[in-house]
C-alpha cells in the first residue's frame, strides 16, 4: 500500500547533485514543495480511502548521462530546453508524493549497479531478475537499457514508460511496418505499445500524457495580480535570440501600442540582437521569471519555440497568450524542427493545447500576416480583464491524480488483445446508439474483468473519409482511447453500424479498422500494435474508438478513478 508524502527532504537527496540542470530542477521542487504538500491532502480526501499499490521506480533520465552527451547541462544557464527539466522534476515530484520507493539515475553507471549488471560488462547476457516495477525513461534511457540490460531489455520492456515530448505515433513504432512504408525516423521503431510513450501535452492520444505542472496561484494571490496587473506591458515567449529574426513588422505594430520586455540571453560582452525599444532582462530564475509574468498583461508567441510551459505559466499569471496561426500547418514533412520525430502530426500554431483546450479570453490565435488582424488583436486584449487561470491536468493535484491512475490500472505486461480474432470472433459487445449515428456499450456485455478504462464510456464512430479518430473523437466532444480499438475490430462492428460490407480484409494498416467505400470493402487490423487514433486518407472511413472525459483530466473517462 502506498502512502502520501508531503515532505520531499529525502527526495532532493535522491536526486543527487553537481549538474547544473539538477541545480535548477531541486530549485524547482524545493519552491513547489507546499503546493505538492496541499495537493497530496487534496487527492487523499478524494480517493478515499482506495487502495493504491506500492510501486518500486526507477527514473533513469537518459539526455541527462555524459554518456548521451549531456547536451542540456552546460545550456541551462544559456536559456536552453528548460522544459524538458521542468517536466523530469516534476514527475520525480508526483512519483515521490504518491509514496512510490523511488531511485534516480543520471549515468550509465549509475543504471547498470540498479540494474544488476556487473560494472565493466558492455552487456548482461542473462535475464536478471528486475528489482522494478516501473522504469521511466527517454528515447536516449531506453538505448542505453538495449545495450546494457542484454535479454532482460526484451524480456521487462513492459515496465518501461518512455517521457517523449512530442509523441510516437504508432506507425513509426512498429518496426517492420515503419520500415516498409517509409515511416522509419531516428527514434521509432521500439515495437512498445503505443501508451507506454508518454508527452508533455495531450496531443496525441495514442499515448499517455505525462504532463507537468505549473504554480497555482491563490484567490488572494489571484486579486493581487489582478490589481498589480500593467494594461500595457508584454513579454515576448522565447529564450533565444533567433525567435526575433524577421518579426520586425509585427514587432512595430506590438510596440506602438505596449513597451515590449524579452527574457533573451546573452553574455555581458556580447548583447543579443533584440531591437533597442525591447527591455531585455536576460534569462531570469524561474521565481523571478513567474515576478514579471505577474506584472504583464499580455505574452505574446513568435512562433517558436513550439508547445513549451511558458504560456501556461504565463496564462496561470494573469496574462493573454497571443500566438499564431500556421497555415499551412506545421509538421516534419516541411518543418525542421519536426524532421526526424516519429509523428505526422500537424501543428495548426505555435501552442495547439493552448489554442484548443483553454481558448479566449485567455488564448488569441491570429494569423501574424495580417497586420490588421493583429492589431486588433492585441487592442482587444489591452481592454479585456482575464482571470489567473489553470486547468486542472497542470495543477500539483491533477498531475498526481493522473499518474496515480496510470500506476494502479495501465498494464501493458499483461498479453494484448488478440487480433485478428478470426473465425471464432467474439460478437461486438456493442449496439446501435437510439438515434443511429454511433455504438455504445451493451449494457448487458460482460465487461473483461479489470478493464480500464472501463469500456462502458466507450462510443464507436465512423470518420468520414480524410479525418483522423483523434479529430473525428473531438468533433464530438471526445477523445480518442486507442485501447478500446480491440472491441471494434471485427466485420459485425460495421454491420452494427448499418455499414455494409460487401468483402472483409485483414491487414497490417494503421488506418484499419476502416471502410472502404468504392468497393464496400471492410478493412480491419491485423496487428494490434497498429491501432492508432493518429492518421488519416481520403480512401477510408476509420472507425473509432472514443471516449468521455473529465473536465480538465482529459486523460481519464469519467469512470476511470
Ligand atoms: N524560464 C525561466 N527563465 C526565463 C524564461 C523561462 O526560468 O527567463 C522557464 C519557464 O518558467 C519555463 C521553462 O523556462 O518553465 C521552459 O520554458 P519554455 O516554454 O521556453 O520551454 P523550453 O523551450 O525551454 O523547453
Amino acid at each position: 500500500q502506498a502512502v502520501f508524502r508531503s515532505n520531499l527532504t529525502h527526495l532532493l537527496e535522491l536526486m543527487g547533485s553537481g549538474k547544473e540542470s539538477l541545480i535548477f530542477m531541486k530549485k524547482r521542487t524545493r519552491r513547489l514543495a507546499d503546493q505538492w504538500a496541499l495537493a497530496a491532502q487534496r487527492l487523499a480526501r478524494k480517493l478515499g480511502g482506495a487502495q493504491r499499490d506500492q510501486k518500486q521506480i526507477l527514473v533513469h533520465i537518459g539526455f541527462l548521462t555524459e554518456e548521451s552527451g549531456d547536451v542540456f547541462s552546460p545550456r541551462v544557464l544559456k536559456g536552453g530546453p528548460l522544459g524538458e527539466m521542468v517536466q523530469w522534476a516534476d514527475i520525480l515530484a508526483a512519483l515521490y508524493v504518491l509514496g512510490h520507493g523511488l531511485r534516480v539515475t543520471v549515468s550509465l553507471k549509475e543504471l547498470q549497479s540498479n540494474l544488476g549488471v556487473p560494472p565493466g560488462r558492455g552487456s548482461c547476457p542473462l535475464t536478471v531478475p528486475l528489482p522494478f516495477d516501473l522504469i521511466y525513461t527517454d528515447y536516449h534511457g531506453l538505448q542505453q537499457m538495449r545495450q546494457h540490460m542484454g535479454l532482460s531489455f526484451r524480456e521487462y520492456r513492459c515496465r518501461l514508460r518512455v517521457i517523449d515530448t512530442f509523441g510516437t505515433e504508432p506507425a513509426y513504432n512498429h518496426e517492420e511496418y515503419a520500415t516498409l512504408h517509409g515511416y522509419r525516423t531516428t527514434w521509432g521503431y521500439w515495437n512498445l505499445r503505443p501508451q507506454q510513450f508518454m508527452t508533455m501535452f495531450p496531443h496525441t492520444p495514442d499515448n499517455s500524457f505525462m504532463g507537468f505542472v505549473s504554480e497555482e496561484l491563490n484567490q488572494t494571490e489571484k486579486q493581487r495580480v489582478k490589481a498589480g496587473k500593467a494594461r500595457n506591458m508584454a513579454v515576448v515567449y522565447g529564450k533565444e535570440a533567433g525567435i526575433w529574426k524577421g518579426k520586425e513588422k509585427v514587432l512595430s505594430i506590438l510596440s506602438a501600442h505596449m513597451e515590449v520586455h524579452g527574457t533573451v540571453f546573452y553574455e555581458s560582452q556580447r548583447p543579443p540582437e533584440v531591437p533597442a525599444f525591447v527591455k531585455n532582462h536576460g534569462l531570469l530564475p524561474q521565481p523571478e521569471f513567474q515576478q514579471l509574468l505577474r506584472k504583464a498583461k499580455l505574452f505574446v508567441g513568435f512562433g517558436f519555440p513550439y508547445e513549451g510551459p511558458a504560456p501556461l505559466e504565463a496564462i496561470a499569471n494573469g496574462c493573454v497568450f497571443l500566438q499564431s496561426r500556421f497555415r499551412p500547418p506545421h509538421s516534419s514533412l516541411n518543418h525542421e524542427f519536426f524532421r526526424g520525430k516519429p509523428t505526422s502530426r500537424e501543428v495548426f500554431s505555435q501552442h495547439p493545447y493552448a489554442e484548443r483546450f483553454i481558448g479566449k479570453p485567455h488564448v488569441w490565435t491570429v494569423d501574424y500576416n495580417n497586420s490588421a488582424e493583429f492589431e486588433a488583436a492585441i487592442k482587444a486584449i489591452m481592454g479585456t480583464q482575464v482571470e489567473p487561470y489553470l486547468p486542472y491536468e497542470y495543477t500539483c493535484e491533477g498531475m498526481l491524480e493522473r499518474i496515480h491512475a496510470y500506476i494502479q490500472y495501465q498494464d501493458f505486461c499483461a498479453a494484448p488483445a488478440p487480433a485478428p480474432p478470426g473465425a471464432g470472433a467474439p460478437k461486438s459487445p456493442f449496439v446501435l446508439a437510439p438515434n443511429a449515428t454511433h455504438l455504445e456499450w451493451a449494457r448487458n456485455a460482460s465487461l473483461a474483468p479489470g478493464a480500464w478504462p472501463p469500456a462502458h464510456s466507450l462510443q464507436a464512430w465512423l470518420a468520414a473519409a480524410g479525418r483522423a479518430c483523434t479529430d473525428a473523437c473531438l468533433d464530438r466532444g471526445l477523445v480518442c482511447e486507442p485501447s478500446f480499438f480491440p472491441f471494434l475490430n471485427s466485420r459485425d462492428a460495421f454491420q452494427k453500424l448499418q455499414v455494409p460490407c460487401d468483402s472483409t480484409e485483414w491487414e497490417m494498416n494503421h488506418l484499419y479498422p476502416a471502410f472502404a467505400p468504392p468497393g464496400r470493402e471492410c478493412l480491419l487490423q491485423k496487428e494490434p500494435l497498429l491501432f492508432s487514433c493518429a492518421g488519416a486518407s481520403a480512401k477510408h472511413r476509420r472507425l473509432c474508438p472514443c471516449r468521455d472525459f473529465r473536465r480538465g483530466q482529459v486523460a481519464l473517462c469519467r469512470a476511470c478513478l
